[in-house]
């Protein structure tokens, strides 16, 4: 069976999705396989999906228990059948060098412009202990990095056990150490004083806050709160607490009744905010949302272009920042490892995975999932370069 896990965010995502579940009909059925679409395209579109995508021999929202279903059924009418099993290699597993641990899901926020309440519904917190379970069986499988990931994460606290600031701590306390821990998609205004001093001990300096804009009056139309001159003030408390921290965010160009006086506040914003990375989307109107029939709306092609125009100079001041890093020493977490005279793949912890640039490592003989320090001597974009061994003081 190929499974194949969709996205329903927005327009391209689900584009993509429906290329991916395509690819997987042909794939699988000249092979005599069988094909699950699930996840949240399909929570949110399944009986439109069902009717145009008859080759599709399962669909599955966000409860698996149907897709389960079909996999014992599946493994146990392998059982016995002569040679099937065996004619299909095991795959290759690698260590994971990072796993994502899902703290909480669905979003009790409803920014205007955001179709994910309506797929994953309101805010829930995992428990405490199955986090903390998920964290040892990753951690006893290699792992050497946790990310913490949720659409709200900064308001974990689970009422009897604690918040955030005693999760972080419990996770860090773990063996086998060292390992790196991450926390991704902290909401602006859920970043205070107790959760800054808990990331500057327990954390990578590392901190992914979605601003969204720039302008107060834009802010307010898509139900968020600050405006650029609160957000400046969060990411100075941010460096207070977290020196030479690597602050990741997103931007929406385009949104409904955006001027250019609005969009010049946001091109201002970036310019002076020192971003290390950031995700510039055009605004895309999602049906069911509040912001698809805000009066305003901008033109795509305008939004197109803010946002291309965005994309530059988040570019030009990152670069900046990564340029700044040469000479400093690093730790580098190898994902692809070097033989003698080969250049080793990996992350320093300024860089999520999956997300972020990569640091290049030269000098190293090193496997995946080691840590090696290295000095960096370049950089290229939002990658790093860097030699092995050397250690500035
Ligand atoms: S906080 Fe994030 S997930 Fe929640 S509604 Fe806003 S954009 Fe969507």
């Amino acid at each position: 069976m190929v499974i194949v896990n969709t996205c329903g965010f927005i327009d391209a995502a689900k584009e993509e999705s429906i290329a991916a579940i395509l690819a997987a009909v042909d794939f699988a059925h000249e092979r005599g396989a069988r094909v699950a679409a699930v996840g949240c395209l399909v929570e949110r579109y399944r009986d439109e999906l069902a009717a145009e995508l008859p080759e599709v021999d399962l669909w599955c929202g966000l409860d698996a228990t149907p897709l389960l279903a079909a996999l014992r059924e599946a493994g146990s009418g392998e059982e016995g059948a002569e040679g099937h099993g065996a004619a299909v290699p095991p795959p290759r597993r690698l260590r994971p060098v990072a796993s994502y641990l899902k703290i909480s899901d669905g979003c009790d926020r409803r920014c205007a412009y955001c179709a994910i309440p309506l797929i994953k519904g309101d805010y829930e917190t995992v428990a405490a202990a199955e986090i903390l379970r998920g964290a040892r069986a990753a951690l006893a499988a290699g792992a050497k990095e946790l990310v913490l990931v949720g659409q709200d994460t900064s308001r974990w606290a689970q009422p009897g056990w604690g918040g955030l600031e005693r999760l972080l701590a419990e996770l860090k306390a773990l063996e086998p150490a060292p390992f790196w821990l991450r926390l991704l998609y902290l909401q602006p205004d859920g970043i205070d004083e107790a959760l800054l001093e808990a990331l500057s001990r327990h954390s990578v300096p590392y901190v992914d806050v979605p601003l969204q804009h720039a302008s107060g009056a834009v802010l307010r139309r898509m139900k968020r709160r600050g405006d650029g001159a609160l957000h400046l003030d969060l990411l100075a408390r941010v460096r207070a607490a977290l020196p030479g921290v690597a602050v990741r965010s997103t931007f929406i160009a385009g949104f409904p009744g955006e001027t250019d006086e609005d969009f010049d506040e946001l091109l201002a914003f970036v310019r002076e905010a020192g971003l290390a990375v950031a995700g510039v989307f055009p605004y895309d109107a999602q049906e069911g949302t509040p912001a698809a029939t805000l009066p305003g709306q901008v033109p795509a092609a305008l939004a197109f272009a803010r946002a291309a125009q965005l994309g530059e100079a988040v570019d030009d001041v990152a670069a900046g920042f990564w340029r700044a890093l040469v000479g400093r020493s690093l730790d580098v977490l190898i994902e692809r490892g070097a033989k003698a005279g080969g250049v080793a793949v990996g992350r320093c912890a300024l860089q999520a995975p999956d997300i972020d640039g990569r640091t290049l490592v030269r000098g190293a003989v090193v496997r995946r999932g080691q840590v090696v320090g290295a000095v960096a001597s370049g950089s290229v974009g939002y990658d790093v370069e860097a030699d092995a061994g050397r250690r500035n003081p």
